[in-house]
């Protein structure tokens, strides 16, 4: 008797061998094997006719074989055999390599469905090494589904068959059938079967729709538990206090939006339940400030607040912002790193234990079990991106026994709206759609690396005007395995100081330098005593000077759309007009074609996601959340939105699923949740 959770070598044709090589797509079991969605589908309902068959584009063509050559030696290893098919009107020559058996299986005067690219002349149309199927009726969509080597699609689909048929427990649905009923969803088997076969287009979308519903609802119920168990325990509340001294504490006005976004926190931070917000604002809309106004209100209330950062130079540049704008409110701010001295670590960690320090801004440290808090109010994480979500989670529990602070996570990378509502489901939104004043869009040109040098005259002309700017290379230093011509931000920037920039001041940057070394680096750079900057990516998050108008990314085709677009943002952040120079031989590339005309990061993301296809799914995983096994929800917001309020129902009744009904539900959430917690 088999179920779900049987192994799959239960199944026929699976033995050890197959087994290990489920093992490698992380199938073990016969319902991780029915979870193997296909990643496409071969239509056969509609076969091309020889004629007809569109030029060189995967296409199905009906026809029997009416002759095959005999086996022909091209050289030791390869061989070549040709078989002559006709749809009746036309005749097609396929030729196979190096497939003897396939081809002796194929008998004369039968018909078969060739899937290929046709290529030839008209009236010589040829294929070369098709698909091949039977002429079965029933193939009306036939799966193609992910592979390892050693696995054909084939083999998954006859293994795929029996597996529907031998679980026994397949009718045990995983949607409560009012959930079903409402939403309009067929029943689990159902959708099972028309996934893997499909008989039509129509089936098909019905299957995709359930399963996507399945899986969202059940992301959404593990969100919404984790929103609870943060909910259930005491904040610090906070009392509503004067925050005209910091307002006074810059020289700009704050955007509406920023001004927006700290009313959202600030009332957030005086309820007794934790507040658990998400600020998310494009690259430059001044996430920093409502960070430090919460910050600032924190400590007026007496409580201190952690602000952790993803890399140690963004750290630092927070520190040092923070600390000047704090100078003389008598809010005091400290830093804490793992690459400082042992007694400047010590010292900050007796401070924070001892309450003497109202503000830390660090890296990773801050979660060290030695790090403790007297009054810990506020978790601030910056590029929460950077972070899994089990890391919010550490810092947040840092407080004192049975408190929770307040959390607040910024980031700039602007995801699709359906995307923030899976990813940040548990949290609350505020958004900077709105930029400071005076701030000129970007402007961004692609040249190809015989125009570098004139790029680097108007560099020059730029630093002659007093501002600074950025070199940024995909490379460190060049190495014995590194790629051909790619540049390096050792190399170029010996290169740079000698023949272009003699005269100026060049600096250089990447995280192989020792942190002391960064540190001194963008000091210099911050303060205008170095002019150009030669980097790596290491710039790439949150770095901030306002000064820098021009930015060069060498070999852009490297890099990823957002990436170009977070590297551009450290331009254009004061108010003068900015540009970003990408330089790279693939002149037609979409990417960095799409990354000249906008400066809307919403729509680079976007973009970005078409282009990397649904395969990679922007990157849930970094995200720290199980990747989805289902593409192309992004664009179903409908469907996030119904499976969420179907999710918030059930937990209304049933809050930690303990009735009998949901304990397949309370077995997947939980599973769920161990993926985001690891
Ligand atoms: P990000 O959202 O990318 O973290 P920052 O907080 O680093 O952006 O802000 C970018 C720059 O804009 C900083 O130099 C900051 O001082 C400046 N800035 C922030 N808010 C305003 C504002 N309201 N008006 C003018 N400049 C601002
Ligand atoms: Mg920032």
């Amino acid at each position: 008797m088999a179920t779900l959770s049987t192994n799959i070598q239960y199944l026929k044709g699976v033995g050890e061998k197959r087994a290990r090589l489920y093992a490698r797509l992380g199938i073990a079991t016969i319902g991780d094997l029915l979870e193997h969605y296909p990643r496409d589908y071969i239509d056969f309902s509609h076969p091309s006719s020889i004629t007809s068959a569109p030029y060189d584009e995967p296409c199905a063509i009906r026809a029997r074989v009416a002759a095959k050559s005999a086996e022909q030696r091209i050289r030791k290893g390869l061989s070549l055999f040709k078989v002559l098919v006709t749809d009746g009107r036309n005749d097609l020559m396929i030729t196979f390599f190096n497939a003897k058996y396939a081809v002796a299986s194929l008998k004369e005067e039968e018909t078969y469905l060739f899937y290929g690219r046709v290529s030839g002349r008209i009236g010589r149309r040829e294929m070369a090494s098709p698909l091949v199927f039977p002429d079965d009726p029933a193939l009306a969509l036939s799966p193609v589904y992910p592979l390892t080597e050693g696995l054909s699609s084939k083999m998954i689909a006859a293994n795929v068959r029996q597996a529907l048929v031998l679980a026994e427990d397949l009718d045990q649905d995983l949607l409560p059938a009012t959930v079903r009923e409402e939403n309009n969803l067929c029943r689990r088997r159902e959708a099972l079967e028309a996934i893997h076969f499909p008989p039509n287009e129509k089936a098909l979308a019905r299957a995709r729709r359930r399963l996507m519903f399945e899986e969202l609802f059940h992301l959404n119920l593990a969100l919404g538990q984790v929103k609870r168990a943060s909910q259930k325990e005491a904040a610090a509340p906070m009392e509503s206090g004067d925050m005209g001294g910091f307002f006074s504490l810059f020289p700009f006005d704050l955007t509406g939006a920023q001004q927006r976004a700290i009313d959202d926190c600030l009332k957030d931070l005086c309820r007794t339940v934790p507040m658990n917000r998400l600020l998310q604002g494009d690259v430059g809309s001044g996430k920093t400030m409502v960070a430090a106004a919460c910050a600032y209100f924190a400590a007026r209330n007496g409580y201190q607040t952690a602000m952790m950062a993803p890399t140690e130079i963004l750290a630092v540049q927070h520190y040092q912002t923070w600390s000047k704008l704090f100078a003389g409110t008598g809010i005091s701010v400290g830093l804490l790193t793992s690459s400082m001295g042992a007694n400047a670590k010590r010292q900050i960690k007796e401070q924070l234990a001892g309450g003497q320090l109202s503000i830390v801004v660090g890296t990773h440290a801050l979660l060290q079990d030695s790090v403790a808090f007297s009054r810990l109010g506020l978790a601030i994480t910056d590029e929460q991106h950077r972070f899994g979500v089990s890391q919010r989670m550490a810092l947040a529990q840092k407080a004192e026994k049975g408190r929770y602070p307040h959390v607040l996570v910024m980031s700039a990378t602007p995801i699709p709206r359906t995307l923030a509502f899976i990813i940040y489901g548990d949290l609350d939104l505020s958004i900077l759609d709105e930029m400071p004043k005076g701030r000129l869009p970007v402007k961004t040109y692609l040249i190809d690396p015989p125009k570098r040098e004139r790029a680097y005259g108007f560099i020059r002309k730029h630093l002659d005007a007093g501002e600074q700017a950025y070199v940024v290379c995909p490379l460190v230093e060049q190495g014995e395995n590194s790629p051909e011509g790619l540049e390096s931000a050792v190399e170029e920037s010996e290169r740079l100081a000698r023949d272009f920039f003699s005269g100026y001041k060049v600096g250089m940057l990447h995280g192989r330098m020792k942190a002391a070394e960064k540190e001194q680096i963008m000091k210099d750079f911050q303060s205008g005593e170095l002019q150009l900057l030669v980097s790596t990516t290491v710039i790439e998050v949150g770095v901030d000077v306002p000064n820098a108008t021009v930015m060069l990314i060498q070999n852009a085709e490297r890099f990823g759309l957002s990436q170009l677009h977070q590297l551009r943002g450290r331009v254009g952040r004061g108010g003068t007009e900015s540009f970003c120079i990408l330089v790279s031989a693939q002149m037609d590339s979409p990417r960095l074609r799409a990354i000249c005309q906008t400066n809307d990061g919403f729509r680079i993301a976007e973009e970005d996601l078409k282009l990397r296809g649904p395969g990679d799914f922007f990157g849930l995983r970094q995200h720290g959340l199980p990747m989805m096994k289902i593409a192309g929800l992004l664009e179903n917001m409908t469907l996030v939105d119904q499976t969420r309020a179907a999710a918030l129902s059930i937990l209304k009744t049933d809050p930690d699923l303990l009735l009998p009904e949901h304990a397949e539900l309370r077995k997947r959430t939980g599973q769920m949740l161990e993926t985001v917690n690891a």
